[in-house]
């Protein structure tokens, strides 16, 4: 499939950078420190202690103690105890349930909105065209795909991507804090506004959130553009790219 003008730059520029880091990643990155954080919460870019990280988690999740997964330790047990939930209107329409791939122990955690046709086909967040950008985005900064773990806000498709309403994000949420009280990241890139105010509980324009270092229950979040965002607006790929060095940063401080 050829590339559309947007793509091969953003591409190019991408390429370009893993080559530069031939010489020295921290030579060619030039990290703008936060601006003062939104929360009243630290921006622990030095990383939290993992047990504040899981204990904040955990009373999120006491209100859900007496479902099934409640007690899920691994994420394979978890995604067999929800697999075939229909707890939303959004069950009846999907293809796939989309759970959540990549490395269990993962110290970065990608967060996107919820899965488009491609995922819904293949029931695998972030496939298809902004998936193929998503992970060369991964990699520019030295992050191979399979190194992150990769999930969204929704498990199920809405129908012709609409936005998730908000009964469903309240219904589908706690999975994802239970899959975070499990990966136990450091760092959490969302991609995207809609991930970014669902999982911050906050109402505030991308162009707001970005730039600064949020937190949840103790870990790090910063936002950045959806690649689907960033294939149809070139224009805000640099923007993108001073987040992910960012982020980068943020990993190597760790
Ligand atoms: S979106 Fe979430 S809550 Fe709704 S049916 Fe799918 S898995 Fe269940």
């Amino acid at each position: 499939m050829s590339k559309t003008p947007s793509e091969h730059d953003l591409a190019a520029e991408l390429e370009r950078f893993v080559k530069e880091q031939a010489a020295r990643f921290g030579d060619v990155i030039s990290y703008v420190p936060a601006k003062a954080p939104v929360s009243e919460a630290p921006a622990a870019a030095a990383g939290p202690q993992p047990s504040i990280a899981i204990g904040l988690l955990e009373e999120k999740l006491q209100v859900h103690r007496n479902e099934p997964w409640y007690t899920a330790k691994t994420l394979e047990e978890l995604e067999s105890k929800i697999n075939q939930c229909q707890k939303c209107r959004l069950g009846e329409t999907r293809t796939k349930f989309v759970f959540g791939v990549g490395n269990p122990n993962a110290k970065v955690m990608v967060i996107g909105e919820a899965p488009g046709a491609d995922e819904d086909k293949q029931g695998e967040p972030f496939v298809g065209r902004a998936g193929q950008l998503l992970n060369k985005m991964l990699a520019a900064v030295e992050f191979k795909r399979e190194e992150v773990y990769i999930a969204n806000i929704l498990k199920s498709r809405p129908p012709n991507n609409r936005d998730p309403k908000p009964d469903e994000v309240e219904a589908c949420e706690p999975y994802l804090w239970k899959q975070i009280s499990i990966v136990k990241p450091k760092i959490i890139l969302c991609l995207g506004r809609i991930a970014g105010t669902n999982l911050l509980k906050m109402n505030e324009s991308l162009g707001r959130m970005r730039g600064q270092v949020f937190d949840f229950c103790g870990i790090s979040v910063i936002v950045t553009y959806h690649p689907a965002a960033l294939l149809r607006n070139p224009d805000w790929k640099h923007g993108a790219w001073e987040d992910l060095k960012k982020m980068r940063r943020m990993y190597e401080e760790l």
